[in-house]
């Protein structure tokens, strides 16, 4: 199992290799611009926000400062005439009418009795107010905007008031307005435009962090800690910033007369939630180069593998012949498999060459050039193969120790070189001659049978007999015969009856050839 993994072929290889790096390439690739992508949307939308909270805070901004206008206009007219109760009718309802800044107008005198009021249903006409809010404007005698509070009318309001001096400088009460936070106003008109759209929301508070608008309106009225820290509200009076818990992206402005903070809010969920289309898009795009290239680096492939794979097929069969031929076919198209290319050539020559002459030394006697006992070996098989038959002869030099003895071993070898070459001489086209070792020779005399063999042994006998070899003069040689016939005896049994054939010639008296199978005397 390991050992396949790490067999696998070099295409398998480079193909993984291609594959995983556009795999890689792809995730980087998505994952950067999911990354880029991601800061790009939440910049975006902290920056929407800021600007739209900026906006709204100037918008408010613009409405307090009207309203304050407004009432300090209605002060200065009413100054000294506070006991004209048609004026100050009329006076509270064109305050309420004709610009719908204030849910309700009232006119307060010095000690906290209401003089006027509009709408009259709120029935306070008459009325001394004890309300939290009344008491602080009679107690400032400045212009104030209050905190939210409950009013006498039992609403949550804020309330805007402007002093009424006489001309002597004498303090004479309020005129002031409120803004209902919990039903429709001027507020409500203001703020209440683009709610909750893709999930955004607003929240205004006080500098005391009690909330004056939300969408949820229970939370009105309550103290709420603000989406972001006091710190940074206070150092600038616009920004934005992204938050944790919960994670949402803020804008924030701050409306500098009453002290107000507006926030623009989004989840960042909400607006991270185009990101998967946008990715998806990206692959979608994508996916058909990577698919074209994943099928151009496989069949590059296989063009690169081809090559080196045929060289490594061909490497394994260095001792077959037409290997060469095979590998001279390969188209090495590049360098390094041009050069294996060329070292297997060379090599396989060399490799054969190697072969070819080890075979030869391998199967010939060194001192005749005949075939060793091996070698003949190989005929044997041959003819045992093709069901050849023949006569073997098996051939001693008689009392060669006295040649060696007598002349010395180097011309005992010539001996033994002269009667090899002798036999070759006198044997057929199609005979094997070989060297059985020391002075003793085979001959393999196909499709010839016992008589034959007689018959040609004799007349080997005789030429070698008649042969004078300088200095040692003539020697003789004994010979045993035998045959074999397919089907018959093994060819082993076949050399064993050759010699002892031969011994019984050197029984007889040496010089002489006897077939196997003849009586001995
Ligand atoms: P016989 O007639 O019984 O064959 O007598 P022989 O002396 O030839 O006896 P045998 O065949 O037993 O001895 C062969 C001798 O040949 C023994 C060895 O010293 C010698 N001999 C064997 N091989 C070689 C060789 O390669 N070169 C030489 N010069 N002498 C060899
Ligand atoms: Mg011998
Ligand atoms: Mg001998």
């Amino acid at each position: 199992m390991r050992l396949s993994l790490f067999k696998r072929d070099l295409r398998t290889l480079i193909t993984l290799l291609a594959i995983a790096s556009i795999v890689i390439t792809l995730a980087t690739s998505l994952y950067a611009s999911w990354r880029v992508q991601r800061q790009a949307l939440i910049d975006t939308t902290l920056e929407a926000n800021r600007v739209y909270a900026t906006k709204l805070a100037s918008t408010t901004e613009l409405y307090f400062q009207q309203a304050q206008s407004q009432l300090a206009w209605s002060a200065s007219h009413l100054a000294d005439r506070l006991s004209d109760s048609a004026l100050l009718t009329s006076e509270v309802t064109r305050l309420r009418e004709q610009t719908h800044s204030f849910n309700s107008v009232l006119i307060v005198d010095a000690r906290g009795w209401v003089k006027g009021v509009s709408p009259e249903s709120l029935k306070l006409l008459g009325r001394q107010l004890r309300t939290e809010i009344a008491q602080q404007a009679l107690t400032e005698r400045k212009p104030l905007i209050s905190q939210p509070a409950i009013s006498a009318a039992n609403n949550l309001v804020v309330f805007i008031s402007w002093p009424i001096w006489s001309k002597e400088g004498e303090y004479q009460g309020y005129v002031g307005g409120t803004l209902y936070l919990r039903q429709k106003s001027i507020l409500q008109q203001l703020l209440g435009a683009q709610y909750y759209r893709d999930g955004s929301s607003l929240m205004v508070s006080d500098s005391e962090n009690r909330v004056l608008y939300h969408q949820q309106m229970k939370l009105v009225g309550q103290k709420r800690p603000p989406p972001i820290g006091n710190a940074a509200r206070e150092q600038q009076q616009n920004g934005a910033q992204q938050v944790s818990s919960p994670p949402q992206l803020v804008g924030y402005a701050v409306v500098p007369t009453p002290g107000w903070t507006i926030y623009a809010i989004k989840p960042t969920e909400k607006t991270l939630a185009p990101l998967s289309g946008l990715l998806l898009n990206v692959l979608k795009h994508s996916l058909p180069v990577v698919l074209l290239t994943l099928i151009g680096a496989w069949l590059l492939a296989r063009l690169i593998a081809l090559p080196l794979w045929q060289l490594a097929r061909n490497a394994s069969q260095m001792d077959n012949t037409s290997v060469s031929t095979e590998i001279g076919r390969i188209r090495s198209w590049y360098f390094e498999s041009a050069q294996i290319k060329r070292a297997l050539l060379t090599g396989i020559t060399l490799f054969q060459d190697k072969i070819g002459r080890l075979r030869v030394e391998v199967q010939t006697d060194p001192l005749t050039g005949l075939l060793n006992r091996r070698g003949l070996t190989a005929v044997l098989e041959y003819f045992l193969a093709t069901r050849q038959s023949f006569a073997v002869l098996a051939l001693d030099i008689d009392h060669f120790k006295r040649v060696n003895d007598t002349w010395g071993h180097e011309h005992g070898d010539a001996v033994i070189i002269s009667v090899a070459r002798l036999l070759q001489q006198q044997a057929r086209q199609s005979d094997v001659v070989c060297r059985n070792g020391g002075e003793e020779f085979l001959m393999i005399l196909p499709a010839t049978d016992l008589g034959q063999g007689v018959q040609i042994a004799n007349r080997l006998r005789e030429a070698i007999g008649y042969s004078a070899l300088p200095p040692v003069g003539q020697v003789s040689v004994s010979i045993g015969i035998a045959e074999w016939l397919p089907g018959g005896v093994s060819i082993e049994q076949t050399l064993r009856e050759a010699d002892a054939a031969l011994y019984q010639a050197k029984r007889a008296g040496r010089d002489c050839a006897i077939a196997a199978g003849a009586p001995s005397h």
